[in-house]
């Protein structure tokens, strides 16, 4: 099941710029500099390639990357507002049940799959009558989430899951857990994120669950437009199908079109980029950072930029790590690439686990960003619509 790495040799030549003293003045990795093919580009490339899933963090792959940086690039470049507004969910007056297309109408459609089946499931089991529209395949990542016990321990309470069940997935757990800065403050706590799950076997459960219970899957389905009447929800799939149901969920993640719609493609405010990998080879695997600080703000592209790492034990072996690099910023032009922040990373990384490179077998390389936006005046216009629970 497991997308297993090869064991690659990560000897490369070292040409982006090195640290020659923390938060000296000097750019410790300039944009112009960045070989080709990169390091980044030579260690993804260099790895077999596993189950890619639609949620956030599912791919793992070089050309992934790329497809996430031209996004990132489009973000931090973009004035403010570019073209019209995207019409995904409009308004419409009257009621549109008496002459709908096809006769079913849901009680709630969840758009979107990765935790949208969790929702979905809960109402399922209230007795709610519940279909999920997948744009891809419904299926977790491979790549184990970190959740503490308490959180996970909900799905039991609410019914979804038995002790059993949690048992067969969760892969890892650990204790105790840190958060600090490196030679000032640190604190040791237990039982946060101290879990490492299973996402491939945890949704694979709870889909069988569902569908147990009468609840309808449309994988390969994206949702492009919603009409929302007085009595319902007209939904149109890119497949031509049109759906009805009298409560629509956004489950659609960070770039979900009807988020894409209440921002009017506003540039971010924050964002918050992040990358690193599972790797076999750590001897040092007992304990977790949630948040460590090893270095002072750190000079990369033009920014400035204050990194945090986060690393746990992964469930695929005694000596298989997650680490991640992290980090929080304003959103300009200036800001790094992922790419520019992963070769940041394999120099960091080292004196961070006190580990070599060639140590480690690369299991996979993640990444992801996620958008902040300060709110303004027309999101709450948006989310008194009737129908709508928006989820960003
Ligand atoms: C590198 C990385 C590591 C992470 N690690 C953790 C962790 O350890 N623990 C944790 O709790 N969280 C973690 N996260 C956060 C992660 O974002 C969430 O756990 C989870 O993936 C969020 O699920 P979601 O369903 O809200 O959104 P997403 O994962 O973005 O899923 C959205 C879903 O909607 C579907 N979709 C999109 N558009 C449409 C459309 N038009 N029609 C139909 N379907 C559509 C997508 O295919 C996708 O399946 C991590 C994220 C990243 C990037």
């Amino acid at each position: 099941m497991a997308a297993r790495g090869q064991n690659i040799s990560l000897v490369f030549p070292r040409v982006s710029l090195l640290p020659l003293g923390i938060g000296s003045s000097r750019k410790w990795l300039c944009r112009a500099c960045m070989p080709s093919p990169s390091r980044t580009q030579k260690i993804m490339e260099g790895l077999s390639s596993g189950i890619e899933a639609g949620g956030a963090g599912g791919a793992s792959s070089y050309a992934a990357l790329k497809r996430v940086d031209v996004q990132w690039l489009q973000m931090r470049t973009q004035k403010s507002v570019t073209g019209p507004k995207p019409e995904v969910a409009v308004r419409n007056t009257g009621r549109c049940l008496e002459i709908a297309s096809e006769p079913k109408v849901y009680d709630v459609i969840v758009c979107g799959g990765t935790l949208g089946i969790f929702v979905a499931a809960a109402l399922s089991l209230k007795g709610f009558d519940v279909a999920v529209i997948e744009k891809g395949k419904l299926q977790g990542r491979v790549q184990d989430w970190n959740i503490s016990r308490k959180e996970l321990d909900e799905l039991v309470k609410s019914g979804l899951l038995s002790y059993e069940d949690l048992q067969n997935v969760v892969s890892t757990e650990f204790n105790p857990n840190r958060c600090g800065f490196k030679g000032s403050l640190e604190v040791w706590v237990e039982d946060i994120l101290n879990l490492g799950v299973s996402p491939f076997k945890l949704v694979e459960v709870i889909k069988t669950k569902f569908l147990k219970m009468g609840g309808v899957i449309l994988e390969g389905s994206a949702v492009s437009k919603l009409k929302v009447f007085d009595d319902a929800v007209e939904l149109l799939l890119d497949n031509n199908k049109t759906l009805y149901s009298r409560l629509v969920i956004d489950a659609m993640g960070n770039f979900s079109p009807i988020v894409q719609q209440i921002r009017c493609g506003q540039k971010p405010d924050g964002i918050c980029l992040v990358v690193g990998t599972c790797a076999r080879g750590f001897q040092k695997n007992s304990t977790s950072d949630i948040l460590y600080s090893t270095h002072p703000s750190i000079p990369l592209g033009e920014s400035n930029i204050q990194f945090f790492w986060e690393a746990f034990p992964a469930g695929s072996g005694p000596k298989d790590r997650t680490t991640y690099l992290f980090s929080y910023m304003d959103v300009n032009p200036q800001c790094p690439s992922l790419e520019e922040m992963l070769e940041l990373y394999w120099d960091l990384l080292p004196e961070y686990q006190d580990v070599e490179l060639n140590d480690l077998e690369i299991l996979r390389v993640l990444f992801g960003i996620f958008p902040t936006y300060r709110s303004r005046h027309e999101d709450s216009l948006m989310f008194s619509l009737p129908f709508f629970f928006f989820n960003n």
